[in-house]
């Protein structure tokens, strides 16, 4: 392994999943629903294979799921031309990657906010490109995780290309509010920044949280590349089928990497997941607020556990201080966590510098069945 790539030898979700299996511990730590999306998408696939759909499908997506994505936007308040300004990918790791690789060279430092999703800093090892880490800030009343502005602007050299921004954020599970993003949108003007924009998670928020696209605020339409994922909306995340818009330079630019990394994306999944758009939102709304009752239960029951839970907006995921349980370091507990009482989580660490930030959190998913959250949080019990 390059040098380069040593960091990331291995990812935490390939380790701590392991780690599940081989103790039978409950996994809270990998984010992936353990039900089925819905049923029409599902039987759309297998429409798709019988007739055919088997071979590789056009470059930059079948024409029925790029102008299904087009439309899709449209509810988020931006419009894309399906032919030129959206293109499907291998999930949104690929074209996290891709956007790195067409938009960003050696010598460029690509602003990356932390915690981060592991992928990314391992996609700027990848292209060559530097990364600058800018930590959120932990309001210690809220318990809520806030942009730094400030540092953000601290951190911008006359070398800084691009800043890769995620709301609804994994892992903290704060959704930036339009004042933050303003903000953040206001220096990529002034200082003419690209914006990579994961918003994986945009369906998924709860109460009266709204979900601020990036591309949306002003001078954003024209530098960002706007990313999001079928796995995360219909509960297919094996499926990897995901896309990135935006103006046709930047898709054009996307392309042109995504051609050399993987050509194509899964033929038969691209008409389900059309079909999914635009025929299942009523699904993706019910499974929304499920979702919403699911972070309740499990941060109840984190609590009544002895954890100091954060709050958490949007996505599949909660934090919790580990300390008022009497542990210093959630890194070690989350590596002990498993064989001890049969639960598996993250350690927020893991998203952060060299491990050293966040050291008193952990991160468990509640995308899963009731009866797994519950079981989850009766071994959880054991650890007082
Ligand atoms: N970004 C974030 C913030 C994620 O949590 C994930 C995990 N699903 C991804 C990107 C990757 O998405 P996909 O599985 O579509 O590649
Ligand atoms: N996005 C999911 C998470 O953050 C899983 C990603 C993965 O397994 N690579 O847990």
């Amino acid at each position: 392994l390059v040098p380069a790539l040593r960091p990331f030898a291995s990812t935490i979700f390939a380790e701590m999943t392991a780690l599940a299996t081989r103790t039978s511990a409950v996994n809270l730590g990998q984010g992936f629903p353990d039900t089925d999306g819905p049923a029409g998408m599902l039987d759309a696939v297998h429409d798709a294979i019988d007739n055919g759909a088997n071979q590789y499908p056009p470059g930059p997506g079948r024409p029925e799921l790029r102008a299904a994505v087009s439309e899709h936007r449209k509810r988020f308040g931006v419009e894309y031309d399906p032919d030129t300004e959206v293109l499907v990918t291998t999930g949104a790791t690929e074209a996290i990657a891709a956007s790195l690789l067409a938009l960003t060279s050696r010598g460029d430092d690509v602003l990356v906010i932390e915690p981060y999703y592991d992928s990314y800093v391992a996609a700027v090892a990848m292209a060559g490109a530097r990364r600058r880490v800018v930590p959120l800030h932990l309001d210690e009343n809220s318990g809520r995780f806030e942009l730094d502005v400030a540092a953000l602007e601290a951190a911008i050299t006359d070398s800084t290309r691009a800043i890769i921004v995620n709301s609804p954020h994994n892992p903290t599970g704060t959704v930036f509010t339009h004042a933050e993003l303003a903000a953040l949108a206001e220096l990529c003007v002034r200082h003419d920044l690209i914006a990579i924009s994961d918003e994986v998670y945009e369906h998924l928020v709860f109460d009266d949280t709204e979900h601020v696209p990036v591309a949306t605020l002003p001078g954003m339409a024209g530098r960002t590349v706007t990313i999001s994922s079928a796995g995360k909306i219909f509960n297919c995340t094996g499926w990897k089928i995901g896309w990135a818009c935006g103006n046709r330079d930047l898709i054009a630019a996307v392309r042109a990497a995504k051609q050399f990394l993987t050509f194509v994306s899964g033929g038969p999944f691209q008409p389900a997941v059309a079909h999914a758009l635009r025929a299942e939102l009523d699904w993706v709304e019910q499974s929304r607020a499920a979702l919403g009752d699911k972070r309740d239960r499990l941060s109840a029951g984190l609590a009544e556990a002895g954890f100091s839970v954060l709050p958490c907006s949007g996505t599949y995921f909660v934090c919790a201080d580990v300390r008022p349980l009497g542990y210093s370091d959630a890194t070690d507990l989350a590596w002990a966590l498993p064989e001890r009482v049969g639960v598996a989580a993250v350690p927020v660490s893991v998203f952060t510098e060299n491990g050293a930030g966040n050291t008193h959190l952990l991160r468990f998913a509640f995308c899963k069945r009731d009866d797994v959250l519950d079981t989850a949080i009766e071994r959880l019990h054991r650890l007082t």
